[in-house]
């Protein structure tokens, strides 16, 4: 497997490639989020340090989630409850709290990897859902062949439904993957989004209301 090791000290980042070359992968060392934003076309799993240069590995997690559906394991030395729960509300797929046991990530990252696989043909940078066409990469959406102007949040709205279409997703979820906290304020903002987004997409039906929960996309 292509495994992106996004870690920004090298000690911790030598031995962890070593020890996955070992094994038989073929790991990228990456240092900054900034690199795995650019870079993760070509990984089939990404293992994400928390405490990154440039920015926080969970808003690393937030940006590429609206990119991409590969799969992630996050290793930090956060062992608190709040930032697994962050993390996994966020779309990571796994946690380990360092310092890792070889063998157990190891097996996390392949479980990780198959798990995703299996189970999504999501990875594809662009979805079409009937006469939607959303391109995730270019960051785009055309509806019936015309282009619809989303501002930035609504697009990422759009990207968190549309990327896990079928699934229930939470308000929090959303909230989380989107403003990055689930305040009482936060949820205003996202039903006056949700508003603009369903305005501007004009297909009725294709994002489900689930009451006291969240949404769902059905097409
Ligand atoms: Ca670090």
């Amino acid at each position: 497997m292509r495994i992106a090791v996004v870690e920004d000290d090298d000690g911790v980042g030598d031995a962890l490639v070593d020890a996955l070359t070992e094994v038989g992968h073929e790991p990228v060392r990456m240092r900054r989020g900034t690199d795995v934003l650019l870079g993760h076309h070509e990984m089939d799993v990404v293992l994400l340090d928390l405490g990154l240069p440039d920015m926080d590995g969970l808003e690393v997690l937030r940006k590429l989630r609206t990119l991409s559906s590969v799969p992630v394991v996050v290793l930090t030395a956060r062992d608190d409850e709040r930032s697994v729960v962050r993390a996994l509300r966020g779309g990571a797929d796994d946690y380990v709290v360092k310092p890792a046991r070889l063998g157990e990530l190891h097996a996390r990252l392949q479980v990780a990897a198959r798990r995703r696989h299996t189970t999504s043909d999501s990875a594809a940078d662009k979805l079409v859902l009937g006469d939607i066409v959303v391109d995730l990469v270019g960051r785009s959406v055309e509806v019936n062949g015309r282009r619809a102007a989303l501002t930035t949040k609504e697009f990422e709205l759009l990207a968190n439904l549309v990327t896990r279409r079928g699934e229930a997703v939470s308000r929090e979820q959303l909230m989380d993957a989107i403003w990055g906290d689930a305040y009482v304020a936060i949820s205003r903002t996202l039903d006056v989004h949700m508003t603009a987004l369903r305005s501007k997409l004009d297909r009725p039906g294709t994002i489900v209301t689930i009451r006291g929960f969240g949404y769902r996309w059905v097409t």
